[in-house]
């Protein structure tokens, strides 16, 4: 066996460092062929299988040559044509299944199925290669070497098939170097050279010498270093389309005010600016939809998702673990070429705010800052229905006395001041869990449950704790207020209902001098009809010109002269008659249809128009 061990004396070794060259270029081409086929589909795809089994059946096949050339003995030879060719179209054609079964084969598949061919290509048009050489072919390599040739071939191409499979990036490029060590064992190993150190060259027809050799594998080589040349070229300008297109789909995904994310199953792809912003990370780290989003913490509820059509609010948990609202849409759509899932998420903690703050202006009172007559009456409502509670709810009504006075002598700023005022001091005299509002111009209400008892003392106390000098040094002009209040009965659900008898103890306090406390009675209610009605027809009395002066001379008593009128207001109705002075005049005051402390000068000396 000894004897047969291949021997490379002769051999020309830049021959075979060009044929190593050659063959790591080739298949280094191969590798990103093969992984940017398998990448598309369709046409696409076949063309990029065709394309790369051309160059990877030339360059091998040249590798093959160029390697012979370097052996002294076939410098000396003639080459078959015919077989030579079929040699490069056996290469090309082989490496068609060859490339079409990787691109077939999962990634985490041990097959060797594209191993086996890839020996069986490589062995075909390295073996047919060597039967086209005129004087030595097969014959004289021992079967032996022609197995392990193959075999030693083989595992190489398996370890480069699986180093294919299991790497990513530029790690891949481990498969082009298991490869080409599988060429060039089973060339070597496969070279009749080797075994035979002494050959003639015979004399065939169809037959081409060594330097006609040499002229065909340099145009093998020239054609392979032409197609390597395109393939290089438009990997370039793939590459560069793709750049722009990425740079151009991530700035639109960047300038979007919403989060986009895209996802496979429920782990996150990518994302653009505002959804790592919103999220308050941007790590390289594997993140998935539940490191977010809690609820979609399944691939069915984004699959409803996506089959529904309004966005859904849900909770996004940031980095720093803030929960904050979102609403999320999610649509199917192709990103890289493959079917992915894009999640929109919009921040809606402006909006919730803005919300907020208008639900909130919608129940103050942007003067005093306390509530207002509709935040009064639902808060109202729901203490009367509240059955935990042991006591009645009272509603005390403050109106402050003259207000108007205040306005038309200091000035409605100073008004203003007084409101504010009042309203500070209410919310210290009452408890705690009162519900206070201003619920109208200086109208104050505050509701709480009290024991019966205390129900009186409480109104007084108001009264005279909100017997306050005017602020800002007016203290010439003392506020004083009357103070109705009524209590509820059990079966008394509606706030307005209560709301209405502490007016009706209001207008009562009113009515007895300014300045007073009136609980509500039920006996109020027909003298309060009654003046209702007499406000509306003081209103419409008003409207028809029922009303009209009468003059009472002045004389004066001393020279019996003529000094002066006093004008008297008379009212004649159409039903009720001539109207008494003292019955309508105080309603009138009091609804602010007649005024009695503007001086009268236009009717000579005043003396009140009663
Ligand atoms: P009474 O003793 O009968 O209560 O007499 P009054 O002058 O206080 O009359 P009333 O309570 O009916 O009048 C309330 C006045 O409050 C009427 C309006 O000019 C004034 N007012 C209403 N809202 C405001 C406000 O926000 N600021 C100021 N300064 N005045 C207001
Ligand atoms: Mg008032």
């Amino acid at each position: 066996m000894s004897e047969n061990l291949p021997e490379f004396t002769g051999y020309n070794f830049t021959f075979a460092f060009g044929a190593l060259i050659l063959c790591t270029l080739t298949m280094l081409i191969a590798v990103r062929m093969i992984c940017r086929a398998a990448m598309v589909k369709g046409r696409s795809h076949q063309k990029r299988l065709l394309f790369s089994a051309c160059i990877a059946g030339n360059g091998v096949w040249a590798t093959h040559f160029v390697a012979m050339l370097g052996c002294a003995n076939s410098m000396a030879t003639t080459y078959n044509v015919p077989l030579t060719i079929l040699s490069m179209f056996v290469a090309m054609g082989l490496f068609v299944p060859t490339w079409w079964s990787e691109c077939r084969t999962p990634n985490r598949s041990r097959s060797p199925r594209t191993a086996l061919l890839m020996t069986i290509t490589v062995g075909s048009m390295h073996y047919i290669g060597i039967a086209a050489r005129g004087d030595t072919g097969l014959e004289a390599i021992p079967p032996f070497w022609i197995i392990l040739s193959l075999t030693v071939g083989f595992a190489f191409f398996y370890a480069g098939t699986l180093l294919l499979r299991q790497q990513r990036g530029r790690r891949r490029s481990l498969a082009a170097i298991a490869w080409v060590l599988g060429i060039c064992s089973l060339h070597f190993m496969g070279m009749p050279d080797a075994y035979l150190s002494h050959e003639t060259m015979g004399d065939m027809p169809q037959h081409i010498a060594s330097l006609s050799l040499a002229e065909t594998v340099g145009a093998g080589a020239s054609t392979f270093l032409a197609l390597a040349c395109i393939f290089l070229l438009l990997e370039y300008q793939s590459a560069r389309r793709k750049i722009e297109d990425s740079t151009r789909a991530r700035s639109f995904a960047d300038a979007a005010l919403e989060g986009l994310v895209v996802t496979t199953g429920s782990v996150v792809l990518d994302a653009n600016s505002a959804f790592w912003n919103l999220a308050g990370t941007r790590s390289n780290a594997t993140y998935h939809l539940k490191n977010f989003f809690p609820v979609l913490a399944t691939e069915e509820i984004v699959q409803k998702l996506i089959k529904k059509e309004t966005p859904r609010e849900i909770q996004m948990i940031r980095h720093d673990g803030e929960r904050i609202p979102v609403e999320v849409y999610a649509r199917e759509s192709s990103w890289r070429g493959k079917p992915r899932t894009i999640l929109a998420i919009i921040d809606l903690r402006a909006r919730k705010e803005t919300e907020a703050t208008i639900k909130e202006l919608a129940i103050t009172d942007m003067l005093t800052g306390i509530g207002n007559r509709s935040f009064f009456v639902a808060s109202l409502t729901d203490l009367l229905q509240d059955k935990t509670r042991n006591n009645p709810v009272v509603v005390f009504l403050v109106d402050i006395d003259r207000f108007k006075n205040i306005n038309e002598t200091c000035g409605h700023a100073m008004g203003d001041k007084v409101l504010s005022h009042i309203a500070k001091r209410l919310q210290l005299l009452v408890p705690q869990d009162a519900i206070m509002a201003r619920i109208a111009g200086d109208e104050f209400a505050v509701a709480c449950v009290l024991s019966p008892d205390d129900v009186t003392d409480f109104a007084s106390y108001l009264a005279l704790e909100l017997k306050i000098p005017l602020p800002d040094g007016h203290d010439e002009l003392p506020v004083s207020v009357s103070v109705g209040f009524a209590v509820s009965d059990d079966d008394m659900q509606d706030g307005g209902q209560l709301l209405h008898c502490s007016g009706i103890a209001l207008l009562a306090a009113k009515q007895s001098g300014r300045g007073n406390v009136r609980e509500y009675d039920r006996s109020f209610d027909s003298s309060i009809q009654n003046r209702i009605r007499l406000e509306r027809e003081i209103q419409l009395g008003l409207e028809r010109n029922e009303f009209f002066l009468e003059y009472q001379p002045i004389m004066s008593t001393l020279d019996r002269r003529l000094v002066g009128y006093e004008a008297l207001l008379r009212w004649q109705h159409p039903e009720r008659g001539r109207v008494p002075p003292d019955q309508f005049i105080g309603i009138a005051e009091d609804c602010g249809r007649l005024r009695t402390d503007r001086p009268a000068w236009r009717l000579g000396r005043a003396q009140g128009l009663s």
